[in-house]
């Protein structure tokens, strides 16, 4: 028998699981459907750190620190037993970066931090302080896995669906599900709907838990995460894969000796899983959200669009009913809670999308191109 939602989101990765959670409180009938299922993905493998972008102040650093400070609230509140509210210290490593951190990241800092030096953080090896480092005392981390099931609690879910949504006779089907509207969340996995004008890239990565009597207390920056202790747990993380110079046993030692180079006591490390998963952006490096463009038509209709066109303009033809949210790069639960409910707010609410999240952003640049 077939089963009727108003949206069918696929993919159960933060940002589909954060995207549903706000389409239900909306008001909607959510279907939240995974080819695996709860954080088979990237979020799987995440630290799930919560921190500020630090950088010369712009567009990115604006919209990843107002996704930061509503994400802290967000978990804060609606997940409190998986919220770890034990502060950041981000910490330069070496000269050159410390005179960035001082002279050009310091003025542009828009979340409240102070300086620290050696004597503050006495569980950071003194030689790693000698430049002396930012503290983050707002910053936070979560399980990735307590929060998806407590999100997901009153949501309808489906696993071992490899979604191919087809849209027949006015409404989308997957499988034996129809709906009005999909959302896909599909990280930087193959995108089940080609959308000709946008490029997923996807950066491969690892983390790692130890169990450890280290006392400390608060998480770590310098090149990897280090997370606080917390029951005699600390998540260690992440590379970043691009090539394959090096092997997966070199990748996970060089962590633990990183990590031990910035908290000596670290050296009774015991491994106990590797966690590894691709991390989703587009070229801009910004989320990418919103209503999903007819390109034939675009094509047709806007030829090559002006300059004076902005995204989420009404002129510009998209597919019935058919949305996108990804490109997190390496801050999904930094982003998924405001983007989500962005998303939500443009589905339910016709809400126009900030022109450097919308994905229509990307259907400009492709028609541009195209007539040059
Ligand atoms: C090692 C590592 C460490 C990280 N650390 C942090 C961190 O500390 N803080 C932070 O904020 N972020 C971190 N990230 C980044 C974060 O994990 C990602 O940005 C985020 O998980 C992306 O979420 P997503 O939902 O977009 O994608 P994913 O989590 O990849 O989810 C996509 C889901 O879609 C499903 N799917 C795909 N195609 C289909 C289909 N056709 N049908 C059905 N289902 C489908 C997949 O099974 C998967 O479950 C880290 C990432 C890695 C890899």
């Amino acid at each position: 028998m077939i089963k009727k939602y108003d949206t069918i989101v696929v993919g159960a990765g933060i940002a589909g699981i954060c995207a549903a959670h706000w389409l239900q409180k909306a008001g909607e009938g959510v279907l939240l459907v995974d080819r695996k299922g709860l954080l088979a993905g990237a979020s799987g493998a995440a630290g799930a750190f919560l921190s500020p972008r630090l950088g010369k102040g712009g567009a990115l650093q604006k919209i990843t620190n107002d996704a930061y400070r509503f994400a802290l609230e967000f978990y804060a509140k609606a997940v409190p037993d998986a919220f770890f509210q034990k502060g950041l210290v981000r910490i330069p490593k070496n000269e050159a970066d410390a005179d960035t951190f001082f002279s050009l990241y310091e003025p542009n800092i828009d979340v409240p931090y102070r300086r620290c030096e050696n004597a503050d953080v006495p569980f950071i090896d003194e030689k790693a302080m000698r430049f002396g480092a930012f503290c983050f005392d707002h910053s936070a981390f979560v399980d990735p896995m307590t929060v998806a099931e407590k999100l997901t609690e009153k949501i309808e879910t489906v696993w071992g669906i490899d979604a191919e949504p087809v849209f027949e006779n006015g409404s989308w089907r997957i499988g034996k599900y129809r709906s009005d509207k999909i959302v896909l969340a599909t990280g930087a996995q193959k995108l089940p709907l080609p959308i000709p004008y946008v490029t997923i890239g996807g950066v491969w990565g690892e983390r790692i838990d130890v169990g450890s009597d280290a006392k400390l207390p608060m998480t770590l920056h310098r090149q990897i995460s280090v997370s606080a202790n917390v029951n005699g747990l600390v998540r260690i993380g992440a590379t970043h894969v691009r090539g394959d110079a090096e092997s997966e046993v070199e990748r996970i030692n060089r962590l633990i000796v990183d990590a031990i180079e910035l908290v000596p006591e670290l050296a009774d490390q015991r491994l106990i899983r590797i966690l590894a998963g691709h991390r989703s952006s587009v070229s801009d490096h910004f989320p990418l959200l919103g209503a999903i463009a007819d390109f034939k038509e675009a094509r047709a209709s806007l030829k090559t669009p002006p300059r004076s066109l902005k995204p989420e303009d009404p002129s510009i033809p998209h597919r019935p009913g058919c949305y996108i949210v990804t490109g997190f790069g390496g801050r999904g639960f930094v982003f998924a809670p405001l983007m989500g409910k962005i998303l939500a707010d443009k589905i339910t609410e016709g809400r126009a999308i900030a022109p450097e999240l919308s994905a229509d952003r990307y259907l400009l640049r492709a028609l541009r191109k195209k007539s040059k």
